[in-house]
């Protein structure tokens, strides 16, 4: 029988939005973050709608966020 271990899988979720939370606090603070994909600096934006999002330049990294910065 086949456990599943949930608590592994949330466990990696929150990693994952915490590297979204470290990546935002860099370039906040002026730092620079290349995309994974094109390796072109990730630019955050903040709307109006209070959403921030994270992209670059080509559109291969387009994060939605809700954080209070
Ligand atoms: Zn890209």
């Amino acid at each position: 029988m086949t456990k599943l271990d949930f608590s592994q899988i949330n466990k990696n979720a929150a990693n994952s939005f915490n590297e979204q939370r470290n990546v935002i606090k860099k370039i906040g603070k002026g730092g620079t973050v290349l995309c994974s994909t094109c390796r072109l600096p990730l630019k955050l934006s903040v709307s109006a709608l209070n959403t921030s999002g994270l992209s670059c330049e080509k559109g291969c990294t387009n994060i939605a966020l809700e954080l209070e910065i």
